[in-house]
């Protein structure tokens, strides 16, 4: 069984961002600026902020992060990073009121790094190279790349179809030529589908739920989950069960997680690049 580690995948794309912080610095004379809403003071939100942080100036990004106390103070800031031509993207910070979500629709889709907009939504849909793959729905994608692991012609099962994960996914498979099959909640056996998938990606929210007995031996397995059982972090697949019959596996914690975050710099890169180049 081989364990599908984020961190190479990682050690990688570290490599490759620096050469491109570096010659877009020489190019466009300026750095990539990331703007981060919050509507309140969440720790763990704002842990995570710290977290983004630290990654982007890693790679010479500006973070400007605000947080705001009312729906108004969000939505003055909001207006005022949406039109500063010096701000290269934009986040939003969970948790947030209905209201302000409906926000997300009006991020100038040029600042949209995160690939969640209408726009950039049908330019996935379309395959169109300057669509912005949603971070962990692109993480996957890498990792399959990474390990060479080849998608064309293989029957693949997901499980869950959000539209941060599942949906983009799916779209992202089916420009590989994988034969893509989505599942959800109201999916009558969930099983049956996965046991005849040759290459299975888990992204449901549902501590250990994939078993060995679901899945064919040599399937390659990716798990998404993030979930919190004991004060340990673990997947949405039963690891220690699957490890058996899975040619392959990626860990949680260790697997697509610590590859999202890098995803998340190369699409402020790219529309960084994408900005510029237009001009
Ligand atoms: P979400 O928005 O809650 O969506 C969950 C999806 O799973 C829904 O489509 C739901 O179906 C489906 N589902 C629930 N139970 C199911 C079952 N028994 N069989 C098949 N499908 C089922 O979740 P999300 O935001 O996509 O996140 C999914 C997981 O990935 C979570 O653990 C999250 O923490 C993790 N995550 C990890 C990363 C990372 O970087 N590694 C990033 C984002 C999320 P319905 O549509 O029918 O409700």
């Amino acid at each position: 069984m081989t364990l599908l580690e984020g961190k190479q995948v990682v050690a990688k794309k570290e490599e490759e961002l620096l050469n491109i912080s570096k010659e877009y610095y020489e190019k466009y004379n300026k750095v990539p600026c990331l703007a981060i809403l919050s509507n309140n003071n969440d720790e763990a939100s704002q842990m995570y902020v710290k977290r983004i942080e630290k990654n982007c100036s890693k790679f010479g990004i500006n973070v400007r992060s605000y947080i705001s106390n009312t729906d108004d103070d969000f939505i003055n800031n909001f207006e005022k990073v949406n039109n500063d031509e010096m701000v290269t993207g934009i986040m939003f910070q969970e948790p947030l009121s209905k209201k302000l979500k409906t926000l997300v629709e009006k991020i100038d889709y040029r600042k949209d790094v995160e690939g969640i907009t209408t726009k950039n939504l049908g330019k996935l849909f379309l395959n169109k190279e300057e669509k912005i793959v949603p971070c962990t729905a692109k993480a996957v994608v890498d990792i399959l790349d990474y390990y060479g692991i080849v998608v064309e012609g293989k029957k693949v099962v997901i499980l869950g179809r959000s539209n941060i994960v599942g949906k983009p996914l799916a779209l992202e498979l089916i420009a590989k030529n994988g034969t893509v099959t989505l599942c959800h909640s109201k999916t009558s056996n969930v099983g049956n589908e996965t046991k005849n998938a040759d290459i299975v990606i888990v992204a449901i929210g549902k501590a250990n739920y994939l078993k060995a007995e679901n899945i064919k031996v040599g399937a390659i397995i990716i798990d998404v989950g993030i979930n919190v059982v004991d004060g340990k972090i673990c997947g949405d697949v039963d690891f220690e069960s699957v490890k058996s019959r899975a040619a392959a596996i990626t860990p949680v914690p260790g697997g697509v997680g610590v590859v999202t975050n890098y995803c998340l710099i190369e699409n402020i890169y790219k529309t960084f690049k994408l900005q510029n180049d237009k001009k």
